[in-house]
Formats: C-alpha cells, structure tokens, sequence
C-alpha cells in the first residue's frame, strides 16, 4: 500500500527532528507542504521532487498530497512543529476519506509550546492549556471562552498564532480576558523563531505582555499563579516545595 507521511519537522531546522522523521523523508519521493517549511528541508534532499503550496492553500495541498499517493509516490506531507498539533494531520484523514487506499502515517515533531517553553526556562511544567488566537477557523467567541476558562482554572496557557497584520490586537483582547481572573503581575514571555534564525525571547507580566507587538512566528507563554522569574527564566513549581514541609 502506498504511504502517506504527515511528518511533523519541529520548530526549526534539521537538528529538531526526530530520527522517524529524517527516515520518512529519506523514503518519500514527493514532498508537499506550505513553502516556508519546505524551505527549512529542501536544501537536505536537493533530488526530491517538491510541492510548495502558499499558506492559505491547505485544503488544495491536501488534496494533491492524497492524488499524489493514490497514483502511487510515497508522499511526506512536512508541517512545522507538530503534525497534528494545529497541522496537517487531521485535514489528510479527512481528505482521504473512508475507502482510501492510502496508508496514513502520522509522525510526530517537537511542537512549538515543548521548543519554546525550553528557551523560556520551565513554564510548563504543570498543567497547562493550549490555545491558538487564529479566528480563521474558530469563531472568536469560542476563543474567548477557552481564554476565559483557561485563565479562571489557573492553568499555564500557551498562545499560538499570537497575531497577523488582520489579527494586530488580538494579543490585547486575550490579555483584557485573562486580567478579569489573573494578577496583572503574573509571569508570562513570548519566543520567536524558535530554532531558526533570528530566534528572540522576552519574559514580562501580563499588564506587559498587553502592550508587546508579535508576529505570527511567535509562541506567546502565560504561567499560572505560581509561576516566577528566576535568574530571567520562567519556572512554574512542580509542588516538591509542599511536599517536603
Ligand atoms: N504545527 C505547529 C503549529 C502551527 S500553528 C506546531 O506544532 O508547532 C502556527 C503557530 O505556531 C505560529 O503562529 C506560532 O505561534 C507557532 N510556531 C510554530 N513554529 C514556531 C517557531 N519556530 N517559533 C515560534 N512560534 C512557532
């Protein structure tokens, strides 16, 4: 049967990969997926025949991924991070249906909250709630509840897609709802371009992290009431603290 691969690369180049990863690429013969991230790999597999589709194209790079794999290339469709984390996972099963006779391999990659959340310190070492800001799928309305829960449950809270030229004050507005619930002096960062070029970090409060100015390649990092700076990196307590008294 003919193998689909939707392989997460991590957030960077080559050395965020997974060795199933490197492996699935190494086989496929056509590799598809939005152009930024089919530029981090190119240069590794120079003979691969290649299909770079812009960003807002997903459903139309899914399609030919599955056509591709049905004529009979073995296909690794490449998402940035994680596959099935905000990716391309769920839109090829979906696109190949029921009765395909496509066999689907999702592998995994190191997602943008794990990478981030490392350069920032150890934010996310309780639990935490994953929330992107990207209203092009979501409604807002859906996207404020999740904030609002997420914020009056404590939890860390990780933001992807913090912003975009249509989306400038959406940061802003998530930062009003979690104040209704958190201290204005609750530790937060951001990280952009994690494991790329130009990779930048910030550790600030939530009244800060109100007025910065993101951009999409950024993974924006809320802690929860327990979350400190300590020697500029953000740590959440585990609780080992109460457990020795
Ligand atoms: N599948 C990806 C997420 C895609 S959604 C993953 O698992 O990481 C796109 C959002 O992910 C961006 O707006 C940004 O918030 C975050 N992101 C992805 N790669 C990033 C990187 N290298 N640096 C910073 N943020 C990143």
């Amino acid at each position: 049967m003919q193998k689909l691969y939707v392989v997460g690369l991590g957030p960077g180049g080559r050395e965020y990969m997974t060795g199933e990863a490197r492996a699935a690429l190494e086989e496929a013969e056509l590799l598809c997926g939005y152009t930024v991230y089919i530029d981090l790999i190119r240069a590794d597999y120079p003979d691969k025949e290649v299909l770079a589709t812009p960003m807002t194209q997903e459903i139309e790079r899914c399609r030919m991924a599955v056509e591709a794999a049905e004529s009979g290339k073995t296909v690794a469709m490449v998402c940035s991070g994680d596959a099935g984390v905000y990716g391309m996972a769920g839109l090829i099963y979906e696109t190949a249906g029921e009765n395909s006779p496509v066999e689907i391999v999702v592998v995994p990659g190191i997602t943008a909250a794990l990478s981030g959340a490392a350069v920032l310190g150890a934010p996310l070492i309780h639990d935490f709630a994953v929330i992107s800001l990207s209203d092009l799928l979501t409604p807002w309305e859906t996207i404020e509840k999740r904030l609002r829960a997420a914020g009056e449950a404590d939890f860390c809270i990780c933001l992807y897609n913090p912003s975009s030229k249509k989306r400038a004050d959406y940061l802003k507005r998530a930062c009003g709802i979690l104040l209704e619930s958190r201290d204005p002096q609750n530790a937060c960062g951001w990280v952009k371009n994690i494991g790329r070029e130009g990779q930048e970090s910030r550790v600030m409060t939530l009244s800060e992290l109100m007025e910065e100015k993101v951009d999409m390649f950024t993974t924006v990092f809320i802690g929860n009431s327990s979350t400190r700076v300590m020697g500029g990196k953000l740590v959440t307590p585990r609780g080992y603290e109460n457990k020795r008294k």
